[in-house]
Protein backbone atom coordinates (compact mmCIF):
# COMPACT_ATOMS: atom_id res chain seq x y z
CA UNK A 1 0.00 0.00 0.00
CA UNK A 2 1.35 3.50 -0.56
CA UNK A 3 0.43 6.24 1.52
CA UNK A 4 -1.83 8.23 -1.09
CA UNK A 5 -5.23 7.66 -0.97
CA UNK A 6 -5.02 6.95 -4.76
CA UNK A 7 -2.80 5.94 -6.98
CA UNK A 8 -4.21 8.40 -9.71
CA UNK A 9 -6.10 11.39 -9.75
CA UNK A 10 -7.34 13.33 -12.54
CA UNK A 11 -8.89 16.28 -12.90
CA UNK A 12 -11.35 16.59 -15.58
CA UNK A 13 -13.33 14.21 -17.08
CA UNK A 14 -13.41 15.12 -21.04
CA UNK A 15 -11.86 12.71 -23.46
CA UNK A 16 -8.23 12.29 -22.45
CA UNK A 17 -9.10 12.73 -18.46
CA UNK A 18 -11.88 9.67 -19.04
CA UNK A 19 -9.38 7.58 -21.03
CA UNK A 20 -6.68 7.79 -18.69
CA UNK A 21 -8.73 7.14 -15.46
CA UNK A 22 -10.55 4.66 -17.23
CA UNK A 23 -7.69 2.82 -18.46
CA UNK A 24 -5.59 3.10 -15.07
CA UNK A 25 -8.55 1.69 -13.01
CA UNK A 26 -9.20 -1.26 -15.61
CA UNK A 27 -5.17 -2.22 -14.05
CA UNK A 28 -6.09 -2.11 -10.89
CA UNK A 29 -5.19 1.05 -9.78
CA UNK A 30 -7.16 3.40 -6.97
CA UNK A 31 -8.52 6.24 -9.56
CA UNK A 32 -10.39 9.23 -8.97
CA UNK A 33 -11.44 11.53 -11.56
CA UNK A 34 -13.12 14.81 -10.91
CA UNK A 35 -15.28 17.18 -13.17
CA UNK A 36 -17.02 20.29 -12.18
CA UNK A 37 -19.76 20.37 -14.89
CA UNK A 38 -20.26 16.83 -16.93
CA UNK A 39 -18.76 14.05 -17.91
CA UNK A 40 -17.65 13.78 -21.60
CA UNK A 41 -15.91 17.03 -21.76
CA UNK A 42 -16.28 19.84 -24.49
CA UNK A 43 -16.18 16.60 -27.85
CA UNK A 44 -19.33 15.38 -26.22
CA UNK A 45 -21.20 17.81 -24.26
CA UNK A 46 -20.63 21.11 -26.16
CA UNK A 47 -18.21 20.29 -29.22
CA UNK A 48 -17.78 17.68 -31.66
CA UNK A 49 -20.80 15.47 -30.81
CA UNK A 50 -23.83 18.19 -31.09
CA UNK A 51 -22.03 19.75 -33.61
CA UNK A 52 -22.06 16.99 -35.99
CA UNK A 53 -25.63 16.28 -35.25
CA UNK A 54 -26.20 19.92 -36.20
CA UNK A 55 -23.90 19.20 -39.00
CA UNK A 56 -26.72 16.79 -39.78
CA UNK A 57 -29.91 18.67 -39.57
CA UNK A 58 -28.64 21.88 -41.69
CA UNK A 59 -28.12 19.49 -44.35
CA UNK A 60 -31.73 18.56 -45.17
CA UNK A 61 -33.02 21.55 -46.74
CA UNK A 62 -30.47 21.18 -49.33
CA UNK A 63 -31.22 16.74 -49.62
CA UNK A 64 -35.01 18.14 -49.95
CA UNK A 65 -34.05 20.60 -52.82
CA UNK A 66 -31.79 17.70 -55.00
CA UNK A 67 -34.56 15.65 -54.12
CA UNK A 68 -36.89 16.98 -56.75
CA UNK A 69 -33.88 16.61 -59.87
CA UNK A 70 -34.32 12.11 -58.73
CA UNK A 71 -37.98 12.39 -59.17
CA UNK A 72 -39.17 12.96 -55.70
CA UNK A 73 -41.78 15.75 -54.92
CA UNK A 74 -41.27 16.56 -51.20
CA UNK A 75 -44.30 18.46 -49.44
CA UNK A 76 -43.53 21.34 -47.62
CA UNK A 77 -41.00 21.32 -44.88
CA UNK A 78 -40.45 23.50 -42.08
CA UNK A 79 -37.79 23.55 -39.60
CA UNK A 80 -38.13 23.14 -35.43
CA UNK A 81 -35.03 24.61 -33.56
CA UNK A 82 -35.77 23.29 -30.38
CA UNK A 83 -37.15 19.87 -31.40
CA UNK A 84 -33.49 19.56 -32.22
CA UNK A 85 -31.84 20.88 -28.90
CA UNK A 86 -34.06 18.46 -27.46
CA UNK A 87 -33.15 15.35 -29.07
CA UNK A 88 -29.59 16.61 -29.18
CA UNK A 89 -29.72 17.10 -25.53
CA UNK A 90 -30.97 13.02 -25.38
CA UNK A 91 -28.51 11.85 -26.87
CA UNK A 92 -25.54 14.10 -25.35
CA UNK A 93 -27.32 12.38 -21.75
CA UNK A 94 -26.86 8.58 -23.48
CA UNK A 95 -23.09 9.61 -24.41
CA UNK A 96 -22.58 11.29 -20.64
CA UNK A 97 -23.86 8.28 -18.92
CA UNK A 98 -21.76 5.81 -21.06
CA UNK A 99 -18.70 8.02 -20.11
CA UNK A 100 -19.62 7.32 -16.13
CA UNK A 101 -20.39 3.87 -16.62
CA UNK A 102 -17.29 3.20 -18.42
CA UNK A 103 -15.33 4.92 -15.27
CA UNK A 104 -17.45 3.05 -12.70
CA UNK A 105 -17.32 -0.06 -14.08
CA UNK A 106 -13.49 -0.07 -13.98
CA UNK A 107 -13.90 0.72 -10.36
CA UNK A 108 -13.04 4.15 -10.76
CA UNK A 109 -14.76 6.51 -8.40
CA UNK A 110 -16.06 9.32 -9.73
CA UNK A 111 -16.16 13.21 -8.42
CA UNK A 112 -18.57 15.03 -8.79
CA UNK A 113 -16.83 18.63 -7.70
CA UNK A 114 -14.48 20.84 -9.15
CA UNK A 115 -11.08 20.01 -7.64
CA UNK A 116 -7.77 22.42 -7.46
CA UNK A 117 -4.10 21.53 -6.58
CA UNK A 118 -3.12 22.18 -3.05
CA UNK A 119 0.51 20.92 -3.55
CA UNK A 120 2.26 18.27 -5.44
CA UNK A 121 0.37 15.28 -4.27
CA UNK A 122 -2.88 17.28 -2.37
CA UNK A 123 -5.84 17.87 -4.27
CA UNK A 124 -8.82 19.54 -2.81
CA UNK A 125 -12.52 18.72 -3.77
CA UNK A 126 -13.87 21.87 -3.36
CA UNK A 127 -17.90 21.38 -3.13
CA UNK A 128 -17.03 19.07 0.19
CA UNK A 129 -13.63 20.79 0.82
CA UNK A 130 -12.31 17.30 1.85
CA UNK A 131 -8.34 16.85 1.23
CA UNK A 132 -6.88 13.93 -0.39
CA UNK A 133 -3.46 12.77 -1.90
CA UNK A 134 -2.61 10.95 -4.91
CA UNK A 135 0.83 9.30 -6.10
CA UNK A 136 0.35 10.75 -9.47
CA UNK A 137 -2.06 13.27 -10.75
CA UNK A 138 -3.33 14.36 -14.44
CA UNK A 139 -4.56 17.70 -15.54
CA UNK A 140 -7.28 16.88 -18.54
CA UNK A 141 -9.34 20.60 -17.68
CA UNK A 142 -9.13 21.04 -21.31
CA UNK A 143 -9.73 24.59 -23.08
CA UNK A 144 -12.38 27.71 -23.13
CA UNK A 145 -13.30 30.18 -25.93
CA UNK A 146 -11.44 32.83 -26.02
CA UNK A 147 -13.82 35.28 -24.63
CA UNK A 148 -11.88 38.53 -26.44
CA UNK A 149 -12.34 40.17 -23.54
CA UNK A 150 -10.68 43.49 -25.09
CA UNK A 151 -13.76 44.27 -27.29
CA UNK A 152 -16.15 46.78 -26.21
CA UNK A 153 -19.17 44.64 -26.16
CA UNK A 154 -18.00 41.30 -25.64
CA UNK A 155 -20.47 40.44 -23.46
CA UNK A 156 -23.12 40.62 -25.77
CA UNK A 157 -21.59 38.28 -27.57
CA UNK A 158 -22.10 34.14 -27.65
CA UNK A 159 -19.29 31.45 -28.09
CA UNK A 160 -19.72 27.59 -29.29
CA UNK A 161 -20.60 27.06 -25.80
CA UNK A 162 -24.14 28.77 -26.05
CA UNK A 163 -24.50 28.54 -29.96
CA UNK A 164 -25.70 24.91 -28.85
CA UNK A 165 -28.37 25.71 -26.45
CA UNK A 166 -30.01 29.37 -27.52
CA UNK A 167 -33.62 29.91 -26.44
CA UNK A 168 -34.74 30.26 -30.02
CA UNK A 169 -32.58 30.36 -33.50
CA UNK A 170 -31.64 33.39 -34.75
CA UNK A 171 -32.92 35.29 -37.54
CA UNK A 172 -29.50 36.77 -38.37
CA UNK A 173 -26.07 36.10 -37.37
CA UNK A 174 -22.46 37.38 -37.76
CA UNK A 175 -19.42 35.03 -36.66
CA UNK A 176 -15.84 36.41 -35.66
CA UNK A 177 -13.57 33.59 -36.90
CA UNK A 178 -12.24 32.24 -39.60
CA UNK A 179 -10.99 28.79 -38.18
CA UNK A 180 -12.42 25.74 -37.90
CA UNK A 181 -15.68 26.54 -35.48
CA UNK A 182 -16.48 29.83 -37.21
CA UNK A 183 -16.77 27.72 -40.57
CA UNK A 184 -18.23 24.85 -39.17
CA UNK A 185 -21.33 27.00 -37.51
CA UNK A 186 -21.22 29.01 -40.58
CA UNK A 187 -22.58 26.83 -42.28
CA UNK A 188 -25.01 25.03 -39.92
CA UNK A 189 -26.64 28.14 -39.33
CA UNK A 190 -26.90 29.37 -43.09
CA UNK A 191 -28.11 25.39 -43.57
CA UNK A 192 -30.81 25.80 -41.15
CA UNK A 193 -32.27 29.23 -42.81
CA UNK A 194 -30.66 32.35 -40.68
CA UNK A 195 -29.05 34.92 -42.51
CA UNK A 196 -25.29 34.41 -42.23
CA UNK A 197 -21.84 36.64 -42.38
CA UNK A 198 -18.82 35.21 -41.50
CA UNK A 199 -16.06 38.20 -40.22
CA UNK A 200 -12.03 37.37 -40.63
CA UNK A 201 -8.68 39.33 -40.31
CA UNK A 202 -7.09 37.14 -42.76
CA UNK A 203 -6.93 37.08 -46.62
CA UNK A 204 -9.02 33.84 -46.66
CA UNK A 205 -10.38 31.86 -44.37
CA UNK A 206 -8.47 28.52 -42.43
CA UNK A 207 -5.20 29.66 -42.16
CA UNK A 208 -3.73 26.72 -41.54
CA UNK A 209 -5.09 24.56 -44.73
CA UNK A 210 -4.33 24.12 -48.55
CA UNK A 211 -5.00 27.05 -50.11
CA UNK A 212 -7.37 25.33 -52.66
CA UNK A 213 -9.25 23.56 -49.67
CA UNK A 214 -9.63 27.73 -48.46
CA UNK A 215 -10.96 28.93 -51.67
CA UNK A 216 -13.02 26.11 -52.67
CA UNK A 217 -14.99 26.17 -49.65
CA UNK A 218 -14.99 30.19 -49.59
CA UNK A 219 -16.49 29.77 -52.68
CA UNK A 220 -19.50 27.17 -52.09
CA UNK A 221 -20.30 29.11 -48.86
CA UNK A 222 -21.04 32.58 -51.62
CA UNK A 223 -22.60 30.23 -53.48
CA UNK A 224 -24.96 28.98 -50.68
CA UNK A 225 -25.43 32.69 -49.69
CA UNK A 226 -23.73 32.69 -46.53
CA UNK A 227 -21.75 36.40 -46.81
CA UNK A 228 -17.77 36.56 -46.37
CA UNK A 229 -15.93 39.50 -45.41
CA UNK A 230 -11.93 39.10 -45.38
CA UNK A 231 -9.05 41.29 -43.72
CA UNK A 232 -11.82 42.90 -41.26
CA UNK A 233 -12.34 42.56 -38.08
CA UNK A 234 -15.09 43.76 -35.27
CA UNK A 235 -14.41 47.05 -33.39
CA UNK A 236 -17.11 47.19 -31.15
CA UNK A 237 -20.62 45.43 -30.35
CA UNK A 238 -23.26 47.49 -29.21
CA UNK A 239 -27.30 46.72 -28.24
CA UNK A 240 -29.72 48.11 -31.27
CA UNK A 241 -32.67 50.28 -30.10
CA UNK A 242 -34.77 48.10 -32.32
CA UNK A 243 -33.71 45.11 -30.80
CA UNK A 244 -30.47 42.66 -31.83
CA UNK A 245 -26.83 43.96 -32.01
CA UNK A 246 -25.04 46.74 -33.92
CA UNK A 247 -21.38 45.76 -34.95
CA UNK A 248 -19.02 48.57 -35.97
CA UNK A 249 -15.95 46.63 -38.28
CA UNK A 250 -12.68 48.26 -38.08
CA UNK A 251 -13.11 49.40 -41.75
CA UNK A 252 -15.71 51.55 -40.65
CA UNK A 253 -18.67 49.21 -41.64
CA UNK A 254 -21.92 48.81 -39.56
CA UNK A 255 -23.52 45.63 -39.33
CA UNK A 256 -26.99 44.60 -37.94
CA UNK A 257 -27.59 41.12 -36.51
CA UNK A 258 -29.66 39.21 -33.68
CA UNK A 259 -26.56 37.17 -32.69
CA UNK A 260 -22.80 37.61 -32.96
CA UNK A 261 -20.73 34.56 -32.45
CA UNK A 262 -17.40 34.86 -31.12
CA UNK A 263 -15.24 31.65 -32.65
CA UNK A 264 -11.48 33.47 -32.40
CA UNK A 265 -9.81 30.22 -30.82
CA UNK A 266 -9.80 28.02 -27.60
CA UNK A 267 -7.50 29.07 -24.32
CA UNK A 268 -6.39 26.34 -22.24
CA UNK A 269 -8.36 26.04 -18.83
CA UNK A 270 -5.56 26.51 -16.17
CA UNK A 271 -7.26 29.31 -14.14
CA UNK A 272 -7.89 29.11 -10.31
CA UNK A 273 -6.59 25.24 -10.48
CA UNK A 274 -3.92 25.59 -7.95
CA UNK A 275 -1.21 24.72 -10.58
CA UNK A 276 0.95 27.47 -8.62
CA UNK A 277 0.91 25.94 -5.48
CA UNK A 278 1.83 22.87 -6.75
CA UNK A 279 4.39 24.37 -8.99
CA UNK A 280 3.37 23.13 -12.63
CA UNK A 281 4.79 25.90 -15.00
CA UNK A 282 2.69 27.48 -17.43
CA UNK A 283 3.55 28.90 -20.87
CA UNK A 284 2.59 32.52 -22.17
CA UNK A 285 -0.70 31.20 -23.18
CA UNK A 286 -1.39 29.81 -20.19
CA UNK A 287 -0.73 26.66 -21.10
CA UNK A 288 0.64 23.13 -18.90
CA UNK A 289 4.02 23.30 -20.41
CA UNK A 290 4.77 18.74 -20.32
CA UNK A 291 7.83 17.16 -22.06
CA UNK A 292 7.15 14.35 -24.36
CA UNK A 293 5.53 11.93 -22.31
CA UNK A 294 2.90 14.49 -21.14
CA UNK A 295 4.96 15.12 -17.60
CA UNK A 296 5.20 18.60 -15.80
CA UNK A 297 8.12 20.13 -14.50
CA UNK A 298 6.78 18.32 -11.87
CA UNK A 299 7.51 14.88 -11.64
CA UNK A 300 4.21 13.26 -10.82
CA UNK A 301 1.75 15.61 -11.96
CA UNK A 302 0.94 14.99 -15.57
CA UNK A 303 -1.12 17.26 -18.54
CA UNK A 304 -3.31 16.00 -21.02
CA UNK A 305 -5.27 17.09 -24.38
CA UNK A 306 -6.14 21.19 -24.81
CA UNK A 307 -4.73 22.09 -21.47
CA UNK A 308 -1.42 21.20 -23.29
CA UNK A 309 -2.38 23.08 -26.46
CA UNK A 310 -0.41 20.74 -28.09
CA UNK A 311 -2.58 19.94 -31.31
CA UNK A 312 -6.61 20.85 -29.85
CA UNK A 313 -8.07 17.59 -31.39
CA UNK A 314 -10.30 14.61 -29.51
CA UNK A 315 -8.07 12.02 -30.87
CA UNK A 316 -5.13 13.36 -29.75
CA UNK A 317 -6.04 13.81 -25.99
CA UNK A 318 -6.97 10.50 -26.02
CA UNK A 319 -4.11 8.87 -27.42
CA UNK A 320 -2.17 11.08 -25.17
CA UNK A 321 -3.76 9.38 -22.46
CA UNK A 322 -3.18 6.05 -23.73
CA UNK A 323 0.30 7.08 -24.25
CA UNK A 324 0.62 8.00 -20.79
CA UNK A 325 -1.19 4.71 -19.72
CA UNK A 326 1.98 2.67 -21.65
CA UNK A 327 4.19 5.14 -19.88
CA UNK A 328 3.60 5.07 -16.31
CA UNK A 329 1.70 1.85 -15.80
CA UNK A 330 2.65 -0.74 -18.75
CA UNK A 331 6.46 -0.11 -18.07
CA UNK A 332 6.69 0.61 -21.83
CA UNK A 333 7.73 4.64 -22.70
CA UNK A 334 5.89 5.76 -25.29
CA UNK A 335 5.75 9.38 -26.95
CA UNK A 336 2.60 10.36 -28.38
CA UNK A 337 2.78 10.59 -31.96
CA UNK A 338 1.48 14.15 -33.62
CA UNK A 339 3.08 13.59 -36.59
CA UNK A 340 0.44 13.47 -39.57
CA UNK A 341 -2.65 14.04 -37.65
CA UNK A 342 -5.54 13.68 -40.36
CA UNK A 343 -8.59 16.37 -39.91
CA UNK A 344 -11.67 17.60 -41.22
CA UNK A 345 -13.51 20.58 -41.15
CA UNK A 346 -17.72 19.98 -41.04
CA UNK A 347 -18.39 22.24 -42.87
CA UNK A 348 -20.48 22.00 -45.98
CA UNK A 349 -18.99 20.39 -48.45
CA UNK A 350 -16.56 19.42 -45.68
CA UNK A 351 -12.86 19.85 -45.98
CA UNK A 352 -10.45 16.51 -45.16
CA UNK A 353 -7.02 16.77 -45.19
CA UNK A 354 -3.88 14.94 -43.58
CA UNK A 355 0.10 15.73 -44.21
CA UNK A 356 1.11 19.24 -45.71
CA UNK A 357 -0.49 22.06 -47.54
CA UNK A 358 1.20 22.66 -51.09
CA UNK A 359 2.70 25.83 -49.41
CA UNK A 360 3.91 24.30 -46.50
CA UNK A 361 5.63 21.31 -48.78
CA UNK A 362 7.05 23.97 -50.93
CA UNK A 363 9.07 25.55 -47.58
CA UNK A 364 10.41 21.36 -47.07
CA UNK A 365 10.82 20.06 -49.96
CA UNK A 366 12.87 21.46 -53.30
CA UNK A 367 10.83 19.63 -56.11
CA UNK A 368 7.34 18.74 -55.67
CA UNK A 369 4.55 17.56 -58.28
CA UNK A 370 1.26 18.27 -57.34
CA UNK A 371 -2.04 16.35 -58.20
CA UNK A 372 -5.26 18.27 -58.81
CA UNK A 373 -8.27 17.59 -59.46
CA UNK A 374 -12.04 19.42 -59.67
CA UNK A 375 -14.60 17.94 -60.59
CA UNK A 376 -18.81 18.14 -60.55
CA UNK A 377 -19.70 14.66 -58.15
CA UNK A 378 -21.64 12.15 -59.86
CA UNK A 379 -25.00 13.30 -56.94
CA UNK A 380 -25.04 16.99 -57.99
CA UNK A 381 -25.43 15.93 -62.07
CA UNK A 382 -29.46 15.27 -61.60
CA UNK A 383 -30.00 17.32 -58.86
CA UNK A 384 -28.87 20.19 -60.40
CA UNK A 385 -26.50 21.53 -57.61
CA UNK A 386 -23.30 23.70 -58.81
CA UNK A 387 -21.35 21.78 -56.03
CA UNK A 388 -17.68 21.28 -57.30
CA UNK A 389 -15.19 18.87 -55.19
CA UNK A 390 -11.58 19.31 -55.14
CA UNK A 391 -8.86 16.42 -54.55
CA UNK A 392 -4.92 17.09 -54.35
CA UNK A 393 -2.27 15.29 -53.56
CA UNK A 394 1.39 16.46 -52.72
CA UNK A 395 4.27 14.56 -53.54
CA UNK A 396 7.85 14.98 -52.81
CA UNK A 397 9.70 14.31 -56.58
CA UNK A 398 12.36 13.09 -54.79
CA UNK A 399 10.99 10.67 -52.59
CA UNK A 400 7.85 10.03 -54.69
CA UNK A 401 6.03 10.38 -50.99
CA UNK A 402 2.92 11.58 -50.86
CA UNK A 403 3.54 14.32 -48.48
CA UNK A 404 -0.17 15.91 -48.28
CA UNK A 405 -3.71 15.09 -49.53
CA UNK A 406 -6.10 17.27 -49.30
CA UNK A 407 -10.00 16.91 -50.13
CA UNK A 408 -13.03 19.21 -50.31
CA UNK A 409 -16.65 17.80 -51.02
CA UNK A 410 -19.21 15.61 -49.53
CA UNK A 411 -17.88 13.20 -46.65
CA UNK A 412 -13.93 14.43 -46.91
CA UNK A 413 -13.73 13.85 -43.72
CA UNK A 414 -14.28 9.94 -44.21
CA UNK A 415 -11.67 9.50 -47.21
CA UNK A 416 -8.99 11.62 -44.85
CA UNK A 417 -9.50 9.55 -42.29
CA UNK A 418 -8.65 6.50 -44.76
CA UNK A 419 -5.74 8.54 -46.70
CA UNK A 420 -3.82 9.15 -42.88
CA UNK A 421 -3.14 5.62 -42.91
CA UNK A 422 -1.85 5.06 -46.14
CA UNK A 423 0.01 8.48 -45.22
CA UNK A 424 0.97 7.30 -42.14
CA UNK A 425 2.56 3.94 -43.66
CA UNK A 426 4.96 6.14 -46.08
CA UNK A 427 2.66 5.71 -49.25
CA UNK A 428 3.95 6.72 -52.23
CA UNK A 429 2.85 8.12 -55.47
CA UNK A 430 3.23 4.88 -57.34
CA UNK A 431 1.63 2.97 -54.59
CA UNK A 432 -1.45 5.27 -55.36
CA UNK A 433 -1.28 4.09 -59.21
CA UNK A 434 -1.05 0.54 -58.84
CA UNK A 435 -4.32 0.79 -56.81
CA UNK A 436 -7.09 -0.58 -58.74
CA UNK A 437 -10.40 2.16 -58.24
CA UNK A 438 -14.00 2.03 -57.28
CA UNK A 439 -16.24 2.78 -60.20
CA UNK A 440 -18.33 4.50 -59.83
CA UNK A 441 -17.03 6.98 -56.85
CA UNK A 442 -15.63 10.17 -56.15
CA UNK A 443 -12.66 8.79 -54.09
CA UNK A 444 -11.47 6.86 -57.39
CA UNK A 445 -10.22 9.95 -58.66
CA UNK A 446 -7.57 10.03 -55.42
CA UNK A 447 -6.10 7.09 -57.74
CA UNK A 448 -6.73 8.31 -61.32
CA UNK A 449 -5.06 11.32 -61.50
CA UNK A 450 -1.77 9.22 -63.34
CA UNK A 451 -0.12 13.08 -64.61
CA UNK A 452 0.89 16.24 -62.55
CA UNK A 453 -1.05 18.92 -62.88
CA UNK A 454 1.90 21.45 -62.22
CA UNK A 455 5.29 20.99 -60.84
CA UNK A 456 7.15 23.35 -57.97
CA UNK A 457 10.69 23.70 -57.72
CA UNK A 458 12.09 26.08 -54.99
CA UNK A 459 8.42 26.94 -54.28
CA UNK A 460 7.58 28.23 -57.40
CA UNK A 461 5.86 26.54 -60.62
CA UNK A 462 7.60 25.10 -63.60
CA UNK A 463 6.62 24.21 -66.84
CA UNK A 464 7.63 20.63 -68.19
P1 LIG B 1 -9.02 28.12 -34.68
O1 LIG B 1 -7.68 28.21 -34.12
O2 LIG B 1 -9.34 27.05 -35.67
O3 LIG B 1 -9.42 29.50 -35.34
C1 LIG B 1 -9.38 30.69 -34.62
C2 LIG B 1 -9.71 31.80 -35.57
O4 LIG B 1 -9.81 33.02 -34.86
C3 LIG B 1 -8.64 31.98 -36.63
O5 LIG B 1 -9.28 32.27 -37.83
C4 LIG B 1 -7.85 33.17 -36.11
O6 LIG B 1 -7.25 33.92 -37.11
C5 LIG B 1 -8.95 33.98 -35.46
N1 LIG B 1 -8.50 34.87 -34.40
C6 LIG B 1 -7.79 34.55 -33.30
N2 LIG B 1 -7.61 35.63 -32.52
C7 LIG B 1 -8.21 36.67 -33.15
C8 LIG B 1 -8.36 38.03 -32.85
N3 LIG B 1 -7.86 38.56 -31.74
N4 LIG B 1 -9.04 38.81 -33.72
C9 LIG B 1 -9.55 38.29 -34.85
N5 LIG B 1 -9.44 36.99 -35.18
C10 LIG B 1 -8.78 36.19 -34.34
O7 LIG B 1 -9.98 28.06 -33.41
P2 LIG B 1 -11.51 27.71 -33.23
O8 LIG B 1 -11.98 28.59 -32.13
O9 LIG B 1 -12.23 27.73 -34.52
O10 LIG B 1 -11.43 26.22 -32.72
C11 LIG B 1 -10.59 25.88 -31.61
C12 LIG B 1 -9.92 24.56 -31.84
O11 LIG B 1 -10.85 23.52 -31.66
C13 LIG B 1 -9.38 24.37 -33.25
O12 LIG B 1 -8.08 24.84 -33.37
C14 LIG B 1 -9.44 22.89 -33.45
O13 LIG B 1 -8.23 22.34 -33.05
C15 LIG B 1 -10.58 22.46 -32.53
N6 LIG B 1 -11.77 22.13 -33.34
C16 LIG B 1 -11.73 21.09 -34.17
C17 LIG B 1 -12.82 20.76 -34.95
C18 LIG B 1 -12.75 19.61 -35.87
O14 LIG B 1 -11.87 18.78 -35.70
N7 LIG B 1 -13.62 19.53 -36.87
C19 LIG B 1 -14.06 21.52 -34.88
C20 LIG B 1 -13.99 22.64 -33.97
C21 LIG B 1 -12.88 22.92 -33.23
P3 LIG B 1 -5.85 33.50 -37.79
O15 LIG B 1 -6.14 32.27 -38.61
O16 LIG B 1 -5.52 34.67 -38.63
O17 LIG B 1 -4.90 33.26 -36.68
Amino acid sequence: MTEYDYDLFVIGGGSGGVRAGRVAASLGKRVAVAEEYRFGGTCVIRGCVPKKLFVYASQYNEHFEDAAGYGWAVGESSFDWNKLTAAKDKEIGRLEGLYRKGLENNGAEIIASRAELMGPHTIRIINTGRTVTAEKIIIATGGTPNPHASLPGHEFCISSNEAFDLPELPRSILIAGGGYIAVEFANIFHGLGVETTLIYRGKEILSRFDQDMRQGLHTAMIEKGIRIILTDVIEEVTKAVAGGLSVKTMSGETLAADTVMLALGRDPNTLGLGLEAAGVQLDQRGAIVVDKYSRTNVPNIFALGDVTNRVQLTPVAIHEAMCFIETEYKNNPTAPDHDLIATAVFSQPEVGTVGLSEEEAAKRYPELEIYRSEFRPMKATLSGRSEKMIMKLVVDTASRKVVGTHILGQDAGEMAQLMGISLKAGVTKDDFDRTMAIHPTASEELVTMYSPSYRLKNGDRVRD
